[in-house]
């Protein structure tokens, strides 16, 4: 092994074991951000609908208990009483005062989770690939180039985001889920799809796997069997909620070899760094852990959705780019919240959403130029909003497809008539045209062909 040099940085939490809290420690955490008793019934309430689960790094390094419950990332990891329909909370309030039945208190449960869109841009309908005409669950395949795999083992999360599009994963609701132990078939499956370039592992956080596990669905990719597989991506916010994954935990040193071998293959190890607050890059360890990850060869990419009262103005955003790049990462999506889960509650409108985007981009230097957004992972493709303007005295959205499920609409600009209040692109209604480029005349294939490249001249 090169490069991978042990060190304890300067961290009240560096070292210690990871502890995790849930929902029976709620009331106490939420009494310290000074809840009365009907407001923590009432946070209770929600937790019984969406997951929760924070850990002792959150709670002590990085949540500021002096402005809780305002903190933005006392927000992030806590769910708030008005996060869902004021009736709903009632509902289960009353349920969980009366000391109801947990039968009952998870059938309300249920029946306010399944009006919540679980899962969002046909994630089940379209994106569940075949192998020998059976189903291969715990995989999507949306774009050509580019398979997700949701391993089994890790679809849980250092701790929770309140805003997660993913929050079905994380509920005791098992035919929501989405995940795979079966690497074997995911092989055969990458094997016969020369056209898949990039597998992106995630959850949940695959980082909540220890090395071994990790290594069982990495390791097989390297197999020059799939020699087309060009690069290995993680999604994770580990480095936000626990840093010591990479630095202090017993299997950080072992972690780190596994990416350097990646990396050794001559493909690229890629992360995938979900950080939505400054101050979750505050921390030493945050450095210290970039800096090793760095060391093996992988490219570090942050990623993050824009979402109301936690990171919704240009200076947090301006604040986060600068931060990861001085540290060597590299900003890369700026997401719109998806429109799943508690969407009412954090979405910013697309109109708002541009505004902060090209404010905080304006305002860094190149480098950190390297993002795009804001943009929409929907069902055609993810979409970037790129302005609005006024042509031929129209008011108009002006977007364009990043990816695209049908990859001949990739670059494509269109419009949309402007909506103020427009917070997702089933909001938006075309503009200069009857349909969107991607609206289908018939039923969407599950993937469209690619376009072929051939030489020029
Ligand atoms: S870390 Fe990612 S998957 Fe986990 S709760 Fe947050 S947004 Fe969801």
């Amino acid at each position: 092994m090169t490069g991978i040099q042990q060190t304890v940085p300067d961290n009240a939490q560096a070292g210690r074991r990871f502890r995790a809290y849930s929902a029976k420690h709620l009331d106490e955490l939420t009494a310290r951000a000074g809840l009365d008793d009907a407001a923590r019934l009432a946070v209770r309430a929600v937790a019984t609908v969406l997951p929760f689960r924070t850990n002792a790094y959150v709670v002590d390094e990085l949540i500021d208990w002096d402005a809780a419950p305002d903190d933005p990332i006392y927000r992030l990891v806590f769910p708030q009483a008005d996060m869902l329909p004021h009736a709903d909370v009632q509902t289960i309030s009353s349920l969980l005062a009366q000391d109801a039945p947990s039968g009952q208190i998870r059938a309300a449960a249920h029946e306010v989770r399944m009006r919540l869109n679980p899962h969002p841009a046909g994630q089940l309908a379209l994106n569940i690939p075949d192998l020998a005409s059976e189903p291969l669950p715990g995989v999507q395949h949306k774009y050509p180039e580019t398979v997700l795999i949701f391993p089994k083992q890790g679809q849980t999360c250092h701790a929770y985001c309140t805003y997660c599009f993913r929050w079905a994963q994380f509920v005791d609701e098992p035919d929501l889920k989405m995940a795979t132990s079966s690497v074997d078939r995911v092989l055969d499956y990458l094997r016969q799809h020369p056209e898949v370039t990039s597998v992106l592992i995630t959850g949940g956080d695959p980082m909540i796997m220890g090395a071994p596990v990790l290594r069982r669905y990495i390791e097989p990719l390297l197999d020059p069997s799939l020699a087309h597989i060009e690069s290995i991506r993680i999604g994770s916010k580990s480095l936000a909620y626990w840093p010591q994954r990479f630095v202090t935990d017993p299997d950080a040193d072992d972690t780190l070899r596994l990416f350097e071998e990646v990396q050794q293959t001559g493909r690229t190890m890629a992360f995938m760094a979900h950080f939505s607050h400054p101050r979750e890059l505050q921390p030493a360890l945050v450095a210290e852990a970039v800096r090793r990850i760095r060391d093996t060869g992988t490219v570090i990419r942050t990623q993050a959705p824009l979402i109301r009262s936690i990171n919704d103005d240009p200076l947090t955003w301006a604040d986060m780019w600068r931060e990861q790049t001085r540290t060597g990462m590299i900003p890369y999506y700026m997401f719109v919240e998806r429109d799943t889960g508690p969407q009412d509650y954090f979405a910013v409108p697309l109109a708002r959403a541009h505004e902060v985007f090209r404010d905080a981009y304006a305002s860094v230097s190149g480098l950190c130029r390297t993002v795009r957004g804001p943009s929409m992972s929907a069902t055609p493709g993810k979409i970037g909003v790129d302005g609005v303007v006024e042509i031929a005295g129209q008011k108009v959205f002006v977007l364009h497809l990043i990816q695209a499920r049908d990859p001949r609409l990739v670059g494509k600009p269109f419009f949309a008539q402007f909506d103020p209040g427009a917070v997702w692109l089933s909001d938006l209604r075309p503009a200069f045209a009857d349909r969107f480029p991607f609206d289908p005349e018939d039923d969407l294939p599950p993937i469209w062909d690619p376009p072929e490249l051939v030489p020029a001249g």
